[in-house]
């Protein structure tokens, strides 16, 4: 017998929808590349979208074909993400910081028809478009009157324009929640990247989740910094919650930098922001030496890679703003724990809560997750033991985008298939979840693993530190021995044996790296992470000593 309620398909149209009907005055904040700060609300976005809708029913697009997206976090971005999608395309957000290469490539291996690229990368599409096969529209997100002239590529619009000219009335159309609503490229650091292709279905379940009270909380008494980026993983569903529930959305454009991110904060009274540990250590590090205070900030959630301790701590007790330790993942939409405390742990002293708070966190209900060993066998919830980290769930690939790659998931025992993070983690009894290190990244010494992510946490403790990466290096006895690439805050001093007995009573004896190699700077890939691959590169002459 079936149930007897509406069969209504979750498409992302219905998100605008209800965002326009019953939020419509809630306000979107931008700041252009411009350089000025705009202002609509989800009424307006909503209008827009409908326009976007209109624009590419014009150039006579299909069903799921692929509409790209290079640009920043802004209005016109996110009326592309709902006209696009809820229009039965697929909105295809390609990260301006890999390489232009790189970029011509994914623009051909997506087949995208449409490209939509801030002003900022205008260079970029110069260089690229005539290698981009597929795409038989370029769009400038610009006002009409701001598209330059003899830029070369064929037929430039403006955004604006082309936007304006269309009729504001438009049905959305009602189709299978299961048809592709918008993709993500991986970094590809191994390889060509692979795209993990979302669905109707999939984004919705993900907004309802992310919203959640022990997720991001959020509320229509919210103003929701987006610092994280719309151009990798859809900024963490941030612009389908915030959709969903009505709160204010602040965007920073291209102005990532400590000042610029400070000033929207205050400038728009924001309570929650949303981004990776760098963006954070620069807010701080703009902060702390002129002794500025949030006079709004509630919560943070930081996520992408390990929160450093000290940043946790800094935030919390410098600041009094909660952090939410976030894990996930491209191929996980992206969201798969977070860390808020239980009842039982409100009155733990500071530093057993402080424990808790450093680990990713607690699964969200859509997200199963176990560890296994090396055999496939799984490993107990005991906080020690630790193993490959394995998850499922209606949010998490099946496979990637034309099939690339194979199959992904693994099969259990009892047939169940799950897919493979590629993270080493612990979980606890109560379910808390602790990534050691990437698989890939973990140090084997003696037969023991060392956690990199515990070797750089201790490192960016000290004051004298602004980055650390730690690496395994080749050695006769113990296969592989860590070393630490060090960057000093600027005008600090510090020298190696300073920073090795600093471990003394942090780390035991065997995993205190063998040597520190102070450097410029730490490579970081496309989206914000340290690239250790690059950086084994740079220190593959490095002897120890
Ligand atoms: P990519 O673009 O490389 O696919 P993703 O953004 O999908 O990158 O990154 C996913 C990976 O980032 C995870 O598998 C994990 O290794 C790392 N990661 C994400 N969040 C955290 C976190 N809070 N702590 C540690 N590692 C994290």
């Amino acid at each position: 017998m079936l149930g007897l309620m509406q069969d209504q398909p979750l498409l992302i149209s219905s998100l605008i929808q209800f965002a326009d009907r019953h939020h419509g005055d809630g306000e979107i904040v931008s700041r252009r590349v411009e350089g000025d700060v705009h202002r609509t609300t989800w009424r307006g976005i909503a209008r827009r979208a409908r326009q976007v809708a209109n624009a590419l029913d014009g150039l006579q697009l299909g069903f799921s074909d692929r509409v790209a997206t290079l640009a920043w976090n802004g209005y016109r971005h996110l009326e592309l993400y709902f006209g696009v999608s809820g229009s039965g395309r697929v909105l295809h957000t390609v990260n301006p910081r890999l390489h232009p290469e790189q970029i011509a490539w994914i623009t051909n291996h997506a087949e995208d028809q449409v490209l939509c690229f801030d002003a900022t990368f205008l260079p970029i599409i110069q260089a690229i478009h005539g290698k981009c096969a597929t795409v038989k529209h370029w769009v400038m997100l610009c006002d009409a009157d701001k598209l330059p002239e003899g830029t070369g590529i064929p037929g430039l619009r403006s955004f604006d324009a082309w936007i304006d000219a269309q009729s504001d009335t438009y049905v959305w159309p009602v189709f299978d929640e299961n048809s592709a609503s918008s993709m993500c490229y991986t970094s590809g650091t191994t390889g060509n990247p692979k795209a993990a292709l979302y669905s109707h279905r999939s984004t919705s379940l993900h907004a309802y989740a992310a919203a959640l009270p022990d997720v991001m909380n959020l509320s229509a008494r919210d103003s929701v910094l987006a610092v994280v980026p719309m151009f990798h993983v859809n900024a963490w569903g941030i612009p389908y919650s915030a959709a969903l529930t009505g709160c204010k959305l602040v965007f920073p454009g291209a102005a990532m930098d400590g000042k610029s991110v400070y000033e929207l904060i205050e400038a728009e009274q924001v309570t929650f922001a949303a981004g990776v540990p760098t963006i954070w250590q620069m807010l701080l590090g703009h902060m702390r030496p002129q002794g500025l205070r949030f006079s709004s900030l509630k919560r943070t959630v930081i996520g992408g890679s390990a929160c450093p301790p000290a940043m946790i701590h800094a935030f919390q007790e410098d600041y009094g703003v909660e952090v939410l330790h976030a894990w996930g993942m491209t191929e996980m939409s992206p969201l798969g724990t977070l860390c808020t405390l239980k009842n039982k742990h409100l009155g733990l002293p500071k530093e057993e809560q402080m424990k808790i708070r450093l680990k990713q966190g607690r699964a969200i209900y859509g997200v199963d997750m176990k560890i296994v060993d090396a055999n496939g066998a799984e490993l107990p919830f005991d906080g020690t033991s630790y193993g490959d980290l394995l998850v499922k769930g209606p949010w998490i690939v099946a496979q990637y985008f034309k099939g690339e790659g194979g199959d992904p998931l693994v099969a259990d025992a009892d047939g169940q298939r799950w897919f493979p993070t590629g993270d080493v983690a612990t979980i606890d009894a109560e379910g808390y979840m602790q990534i050691t290190d990437r698989s890939k990244d973990v140090i084997k010494s003696g037969g023991e693993w060392i956690s990199s992510i515990d070797i750089e946490n201790i490192a960016v403790a000290h004051p004298a530190v602004a980055m650390a990466a730690c690496i395994g290096v080749k050695h006769p006895k113990w296969d592989e021995r860590p070393i630490l690439a060090v960057v000093k805050k600027p005008g600090a001093e510090l020298d190696r044996d300073t920073l090795l007995a600093f471990y003394e009573g942090k780390a035991a004896k065997w995993q205190v790296p063998d040597d520190v190699v102070f450097v410029d700077a730490i490579p970081l890939g496309p989206t914000g992470k340290m690239l250790k691959t690059r950086l084994r590169e740079i220190l593959k002459d490095y002897q120890l000593p």
